[in-house]
């Protein structure tokens, strides 16, 4: 048998990654982690417990306390916070609004980086974020580093919100999306940025199966 690999998918907000890692992560039987669920969950806490979220070590505190875990139900990731069940919380706009300023924090992340390598100690993992290649798990076999264009992944987004039930306006997730590329690639702790080693899958225009068969016949060609 072949030995199961780590493969990390980082990429901007909204590009499809978790869509593919999910399918990738299903087609190769591994487990499929999505990072971003994890700052989100402190997003949420810190929201819930109504700190300053200015304030780093107030958020820091939160964390510290707090009870997280990524469990996984049926093959389906599932966050849990303090043993309540908050994946659908977690994707709410005012979380997403807050989250890359939580995510700049290093103390947050050495915790969420730490967790997130014990994950992916074993291998056969599918990891999606943004600091994965270059952080997180830099030993990767395959790195992928999926683009959009801002329009389709703020359309994607849209979508999405409907289906979930949340008030969506496309203009607005435009807005939202290219100030949360910005934080997140300008912020001075594993800024978000293609590693030298990764591969550009650019899904503009292509249905997840046409990205899912391209990255698939990357990973083979590992083998
Ligand atoms: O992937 P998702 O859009 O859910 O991520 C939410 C936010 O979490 C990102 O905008 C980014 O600020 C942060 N994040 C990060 N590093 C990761 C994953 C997510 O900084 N590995």
């Amino acid at each position: 048998m072949q030995k199961k690999k780590c493969i990390a998918i980082d990429g901007p907000a909204a590009a499809g990654k978790s869509t593919i890692a999910k399918k990738l992560a299903e087609k190769l039987d591994y487990i499929y982690i999505d990072t971003g669920a994890m700052y989100r969950a402190v997003t949420y806490a810190a929201l819930q417990q109504g700190v300053d979220l200015s304030d780093e070590e107030a958020v820091f505190a939160i964390l510290k306390q707090s009870k997280l875990e990524l469990k996984h139900i049926a093959g389906v990731q599932k966050v849990f916070l303090n043993e309540k069940d908050i994946s659908t919380e977690i994707r709410s706009p005012e979380v997403t609004h807050f989250v890359s300023q939580v995510a700049s924090y290093l103390s947050v992340r050495e915790r969420l980086v730490d967790l997130q390598r014990e994950l992916g100690r074993n291998g056969g993992v599918v990891m999606d974020g943004r600091d994965i290649g270059s952080t997180v798990l830099p030993f990767a076999e395959i790195k992928i580093f999926m683009i959009a264009s801002v329009q389709e992944r703020a359309q994607r987004r849209h979508l999405e919100n409907i289906e979930k039930g949340f008030a969506s306006n496309l203009r607005e997730i435009e807005k939202e999306i290219e100030k949360r590329d910005w934080l997140d690639s300008t912020r001075e702790h594993s800024p978000l940025c293609p590693c030298l080693d990764s591969i550009k899958v650019d899904t503009t225009g292509k249905t997840p199966d046409e990205v899912l068969h391209e990255i698939y016949q990357i990973v083979i060609s590992k083998d």
